[in-house]
């Protein structure tokens, strides 16, 4: 019997159809936004939109914005792990609430551009040259969720920046135990040399300004690992955005 042929690459999507279709879902949600019930308190039927990160007047108004001097150096987070920020990267990471990806991005977006701006005018930061990777989950929790949030954050931020995107920069090379009881120093050790630079995603990096991005970002233990990891593509500069700041005390709440 003659083998059947390997799937060849071009009965695959090609990747224009990804981005068309993704862009052609933006464009919809924006003109029809879909109702869903406010993240933040659960009220029905409310709009979408990108300009209330999906939540009721109520949560959006009351939404835990942070101010520029309560975030760590080269770190870039638009909200506090509190009230409806915290639900919403709740919903997301354990619920399956995918949809909300383009929202939260948005939100992420609007505040990279302001420091970007600043940064660009302050420390002659360029604001060309960047390329956006996210934080990896290992293969195990993420075939147990079914996806990395982090990667559909980082995937939407880049589409929205018009950056560079490299999806498997890093690999975590062990998997972690839950990290929310640990202390600062258990999880710098429990994470140290936990991330593992992918050698053919090198040259996509070298000479480019990163942008790692994770969900939350607590004590960055996490970050520390990954940037570590990233030291042998030799990139000019490594920065943080991430959703939600959050404080070793808010996990345990
Ligand atoms: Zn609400």
């Amino acid at each position: 019997m003659v083998p059947l042929p390997e799937p060849s690459g071009a009965l695959q999507k090609p990747r224009w159809f990804s981005r068309a279709g993704q862009m052609m879902s933006t464009v919809l949600d924006f003109i029809y936004p879909p109702l869903h019930p406010c993240p933040g308190c659960g009220l029905p039927d409310v709009y979408q939109k990108p300009e209330t990160i999906g939540l009721c007047d109520a949560c959006y108004a009351a939404f835990p914005w942070t101010e520029p001097h309560q975030l760590p150096p080269k770190v870039w987070i638009p909200a506090h792990y509190e009230t409806s920020a915290r639900k919403l990267v709740t919903r997301l990471k354990y619920h399956d609430a995918q949809y909300l990806v383009p929202l939260m991005a948005v939100a992420m977006a609007a505040q990279i551009r302001e420091r970007l701006e600043d940064a660009a005018a302050m420390e002659g930061v360029s604001i060309e040259n960047w390329v956006i990777l996210p934080v990896p989950l290992h293969r195990q929790r993420q075939r147990k969720r079914g996806y990395n949030q982090s990667d559909l954050l980082a995937r939407h931020l880049a589409f929205v920046l018009e950056f560079s995107y490299e999806s498997a920069g890093l690999k975590r090379c062990r998997p972690t135990a839950p990290l929310y009881r640990l202390s600062r120093a258990e999880r710098q050790q429990a994470l140290a040399g936990s991330m593992v630079l992918n050698p053919e995603a090198i040259p996509k990096l070298r000479g480019k300004q990163l942008l790692l991005v994770d969900d939350i970002y607590t004590t960055g233990a996490t970050i520390n690992a990954c940037e570590q990891a990233l030291q042998a593509a030799n990139p000019i500069s490594v920065t943080v955005a991430a959703f939600a700041l959050a404080d070793l005390d808010s996990h345990r709440v």
